[in-house]
């Protein structure tokens, strides 16, 4: 990332928990100022636990989703460019939001699967057997091996256990996750740490995931801060349920108004400083 980009981050950062009052008056504060103002409240407890997003966050695809869907597709006999199927899946990923009879955002297990079910059957709508293609890539999706972690996770994980600080993974993935953190060694040990939205009934960024993670934790909501790359759903969400919230942006998409964030996760760790 260009030093640039990263002085902005530490600048926003040191923006949002140094100089507060100073920066009452920015015209940031006007989208954010709910938000903001959770946050000062929080700055004055401390924070005292850590939650993570799982994919996007701790972890990525070891190999690009559209390549392992066009490999689906291409075992049934069906050629298709993986740029085709990134752009269905985009359509079709963000398209598919669960809605069942509990409302916007509930779930369970089975409306998970229905979920893929219907995504898989979309993205790679030729081939011949899409259930045994859905099969396929939820197996696939299943395994430690489909997974790799960001190379910030291990020694910033491994620096917050040095400190104490406890940590939870709250994700809007099915059961299946447990089984991927089991194998990948800097997560392992969370395996009993996560939350799933599947398993608590609704999920993020719906109020009552959030509450089941602060249930969890045995903290207040001001005492947890929730660190995430979806900025709706791990950032704006925890902060409406009182949590502070930080958007980890690797990619530098941040411009102009946004929650705080941060460029690498190890930015976190000044947050316990002190
Ligand atoms: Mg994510």
């Amino acid at each position: 990332m260009p030093v640039r980009c990263v002085t902005r981050t530490v600048g926003f950062w040191a923006w949002s928990f140094s100089e507060r009052s100073r920066a009452r008056s920015s015209t940031l504060a006007s989208r954010w100022g709910n938000q903001r103002l959770m946050m000062e409240q929080a700055a004055n407890r401390g924070i005292s636990g850590i939650v993570f997003d799982a994919v996007g966050t701790l972890i990525d695809a070891s190999t690009p989703v559209a390549e392992v869907y066009a490999l689906a597709a291409m075992r049934q006999g069906i050629g298709l460019d993986s740029t085709v199927v990134r752009s269905r899946f985009r359509q079709f990923f963000g398209q598919d939001e669960v809605v069942n009879a509990r409302g916007p955002l509930a779930t369970d297990e089975p409306t998970e699967r229905r979920r893929w079910q219907n995504i898989v059957a979309n993205v790679l709508n030729e081939v011949p057997e899409p259930d045994r293609a859905f099969e396929e890539l939820w197996e696939h999706f299943a395994t430690s091996a489909a997974w790799r972690c960001f190379d910030d996770v291990g020694p910033t994980l491994s620096e917050l256990k040095r400190r104490g600080i406890p940590i939870w993974i709250a994700s809007n993935f099915d059961s299946r996750l447990r089984s991927v953190l089991s194998g990948l060694s800097e997560l392992s040990s969370l395996t009993d740490s996560v939350v799933i939205s599947s398993e608590v009934g609704y999920r993020k960024p719906h109020p009552l995931f959030f509450e089941a993670v602060i249930d969890r934790s045995n903290l207040t909501a001001g005492e947890l801060v929730c660190v995430g790359d979806d900025v709706e759903n791990d950032v704006v969400g925890a902060m409406r349920a009182g949590l502070r919230g930080v958007w980890i942006d690797r990619e530098g998409k941040g411009a102009g108004e946004n929650p705080p964030r941060v460029a690498d996760l190890q930015a976190l760790l000044a947050l316990f400083d002190g």
